[in-house]
């Protein structure tokens, strides 16, 4: 029977961070995730979930209103089209609405799941399978003193946590003292990563790579655009990765065609959701960039989209990961996986095995189709 998209309707849920406001450079600041999840009901009856959350109005092109005005935009597009044939449900939302990938984040997501139900597979096997039992995960260090970093790492380790990445960028004397002061907190064996999140001018992120060089410390995003920080790529032998740069499969091809990374974030959204977001991992990691699964932000159901993504990337391969949900003062679905002891595994139910809790949704912003 056809599983053709009979009806999308759209939830808003505001969930507090709980560990209080979260900072990077050039004073962005957040203190809770604005969430837009997306329900899909196909006409044989089936129900998948997606999700989309925008870091802010100012991390990438992307925000909440953008994302809810863009899904009420391609929804009466999709109406009628096979849920289980994702290339078709991508053709048609980029027929109907020219980039903006983020909005189709959520859609694509929630049709992954509607195609895992159907097959009675979890999306972790339809990536292609499980590497190894967990996935390790990282957490981002806010921006503070140096040394209340360093007291937040050893707080995460105490957790189990063992790759950490600070959030530095604007202040490059401090940024110095910060990286310093957290790379003393680190132990054998452990990762730690400087995320400037563009916040840097290439005479600041030259500064800081150069006194930072005897650090076993991998830089990240340390200038805005990507010419800026394929300079800096070119001044040091830390390990380099870009994220923001990295918005599409062209900056990727680019960024291999120029030596500019060692490894990217794929963040789902940024690309579009699970399907593209897996074509770009596929391609960095067949050129033997290393890549952290992530979203921009997320609650239960992206973060089940993650671990999937995340655990089907072999391990080698596996630069990080990091599921948001964790961060959060209630949850928005049960069946997430959950961060515990610093790992978590990809669910095993069919599709991302996630429960919405209606309660928590409430009713719909808005529905198109009908059931
Ligand atoms: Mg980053």
């Amino acid at each position: 029977m056809s599983s053709a998209i009979a009806k999308i309707s759209v939830y808003a849920v505001q969930v507090p961070i709980k560990e209080g406001t979260y900072t990077m450079s050039g004073g962005r600041a957040l203190d809770e995730f604005d969430t837009t999840i997306v329900r899909v009901q196909t006409k044989d009856g089936l129900v998948g979930w997606g999700e989309v959350t925008p870091l802010g109005t100012n991390y990438l092109p992307s925000y909440t209103a953008g994302a809810r005005t863009g899904i009420k935009e391609l929804a009466p597009h999709l109406i009628g089209i096979d849920a289980t044939e994702l290339a078709r449900v991508n053709a048609a939302m980029d027929l109907a609405l020219k980039g903006h990938p983020y909005v189709k984040s959520a859609i694509d997501i929630a049709c992954w799941d509607v195609l895992g139900r159907k097959a009675g597979l979890p999306v972790v096997t339809l990536l292609g399978g499980r590497f190894g039992k967990t996935v390790k995960l990282y957490r981002s260090i806010t921006k503070d003193t140096p040394q209340a970093m360093a007291q937040r790492i050893r707080a995460f380790q105490r957790q189990g946590y063992r790759t950490f990445q600070l959030k530095v960028g604007g202040e490059p004397d401090l940024d110095i003292a910060r990286i310093r002061a957290t790379a003393r907190a680190c132990r054998p064996g452990e990762r730690l990563v400087a995320d400037a999140n563009g916040g840097w001018l290439p005479h600041e992120a030259a500064r800081v790579v150069d006194a930072v060089r005897d650090l076993d410390v991998a830089i990240e995003q340390p200038c805005q655009s990507y010419e800026e920080n394929l300079t800096i790529r070119r001044r040091t032998a830390r390990p380099f990765v870009l994220d923001e740069s990295i918005d599409s499969l062209g900056a990727l091809q680019r960024a291999i065609a120029d030596g500019a990374v060692d490894a990217i974030n794929i963040k789902l959204s940024k690309y579009g959701g699970l399907s593209r977001a897996r074509v770009i991992r596929d391609v960095a990691n067949a050129n033997g960039i290393a890549t952290t699964i992530e979203d921009t932000a997320c609650t239960d159901i992206t973060a089940a989209a993650v671990a999937a993504l995340a655990h089907s990337t072999p391990e080698a391969l596996r630069f990080s990961a990091t599921l948001a949900n964790v961060k959060l003062a209630f949850r928005t679905a049960t069946g997430a996986p959950f961060p515990k002891n610093g790992e978590a595994a990809a669910g095993s139910a069919p599709g991302l095995g996630v429960t919405p809790l209606m309660k928590v949704l409430g009713k719909p912003l808005f529905e198109v189709g009908r059931a």
